[in-house]
């Protein structure tokens, strides 16, 4: 990368002026200004190459610029850019063929939005008109998105703020047993409680009353936690026992991550709705979905289904879907995922355990790893506090600031690192990445007790 300083201060000069940034308090933050990406790797103007273990937001499961990819996206734009979602469009169609080739079961139909928070809003109306019940169970330590009903079924501080006005959702604990609600001491323990406590939530709310359990495969952005062998299957049986719907969230689970092309292919478990979007064309192109089970298609069969989008199946956003699934095929992007993750990933990670007395807990699978840091291993007392912000979250800053002056760019989220490089990540990346992330821990153990 060739420095461009003067470039650099014009894109940050346009953005601090006009663009209004996620989440944020606009004038606390400091958004780098990037100049070019190609794999695993971004740069800044100034010259400066980072690599990104977070994957953007944990979406571009085949890198950045994969050319196959961008070579397919210019040949859609040529041939038709866009097309309204009412008529059959090539594009579209292979996608939705191809997805539903890799879903689980009899997921075969694919509905198709934006990204995944509008996923997880049409798969809770789904759910809801087929069973003609109102109410929602999803998750504490779960997130589904920022539109009003998906942040609502959201367990993290970002709902707070946009409680009001959805009614029908109750959150519940799954299984953690790193922080156990159930003082279970294994994961058998973990299993029964969790599923023990998800049946009576399900009696005290009414069991007629519920439409559906979403659940994210794998957690992700709330910390990578692995449900335990036979909850899934668990839940399975409950929603059949009491006609609810279950819905499985793989927006950042699917396409790869977990070193299967969906989570859920780890459990042997089939949900009735499953949400994608991410690593469906690795973020090129806005695209996501919700692929349908034929009991719940059937609903919509003879009845007009009350939802759409203008963009719903956006031929350019299918048309990268398309490459990219077939560029994760042609390269065995998945198995690559699973066997770097057992192989490089997952050793490193124990061996830094053992060194770094800031980590508390190292678990993951695939190019899903999470490293949760604390202050004290025998309390479990997290490095900061639950939703710090400002002073009180110095040591993870101070973790991330490390990492960053190495060339690593890493995933922060409470007092969690995530280890979620693209799928097709070399060796050699991983290792760099590694060896920064051993420095950076340096810096967090000064933080510990
Ligand atoms: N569901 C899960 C599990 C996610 O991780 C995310 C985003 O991180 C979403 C839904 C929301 O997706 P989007 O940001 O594309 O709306």
């Amino acid at each position: 990368p060739q420095p461009h300083p003067q470039a650099g201060a014009a894109v940050k000069a346009a953005d601090r002026a006009h663009v209004f940034h996620s989440w944020s308090a606009q004038e606390l933050i400091d958004p780098l200004a990037v100049a070019g990406a190609e794999g695993s790797y971004f740069w800044d103007y100034e010259g400066k190459r980072y690599l990104d273990l977070a994957s953007g937001l944990v979406y571009t499961n085949i890198g950045y610029q994969h050319p196959k990819v961008v070579a397919a996206i210019q040949e859609q734009a040529a041939r038709m850019t866009t097309f309204a979602p009412a008529f059959a469009v090539e594009a579209r169609s292979e996608a939705a063929r191809l997805i539903a080739e890799r879903t689980p079961g009899d997921l075969d139909k694919i509905f198709f939005t934006n990204g995944g928070a509008d996923a997880v809003e049409h798969a809770v109306r789904m759910a809801r008109l087929h069973t003609g019940r109102p109410k929602v169970l999803s998750a504490y330590r779960s997130y589904h998105g920022g539109t009003q009903q998906a942040v609502n079924l959201t367990g993290d501080p970002r709902r707070w703020a946009s409680d009001s006005g959805t009614a029908g959702v109750v959150h519940f604990w799954a299984p953690f047993l790193y922080r156990s609600r159930f003082y279970a001491e294994t994961e058998e323990q973990e299993c029964a409680r969790a599923l023990e406590h998800l049946e009576t939530t399900i009696a005290f709310e009414g069991p007629g009353s519920v439409a559906a359990i979403i659940l994210e495969t794998v957690p992700g952005t709330a910390g990578i936690m692995l449900p335990p062998a036979g909850y899934l299957a668990g839940v399975r049986e409950i929603c059949d026992k009491y006609g609810i719907v279950f819905v499985l969230d793989e927006v950042m689970a699917g396409f790869g991550r977990t070193g299967t092309w969906f989570a859920a292919d780890l459990y042997d478990v089939v949900p009735d709705l499953m949400t994608f979007a991410k690593g469906v064309n690795s973020g090129y192109v806005p695209l996501g979905g919700v692929a349908i089970s034929a009991r719940i298609a059937e609903t919509f069969a003879e009845r007009p289904y009350p939802g759409g989008l203008t963009y719903s199946g956006h031929p350019l956003a299918c048309a990268a879907a398309v490459a990219t699934i077939n560029v994760m095929e042609e390269e065995g992007v998945v198995a690559h995922a699973a066997r770097l993750g057992a192989e490089v990933v997952e050793p490193a990670l124990r061996e830094l355990a053992e060194r770094h007395p800031s980590v508390g807990d190292v678990r993951g699978v695939g190019m899903f790893w999470a490293l949760e840091l604390v202050k004290n291993r025998e309390t479990r007392e997290p490095l900061v506090p639950y939703n710090a912000t400002g002073q009180a979250a110095t040591p993870m800053n101070a973790f991330a600031a490390s990492a960053k002056a190495h060339g690593v760019w890493p995933f922060v989220n409470m007092n969690r690192t995530h280890v979620v490089p693209p799928c097709n990540v070399s060796e050699a990346e991983l290792k760099e990445g590694l060896a920064a992330l051993d420095t950076a821990l340096s810096v967090a153990d000064e933080y510990t007790e």
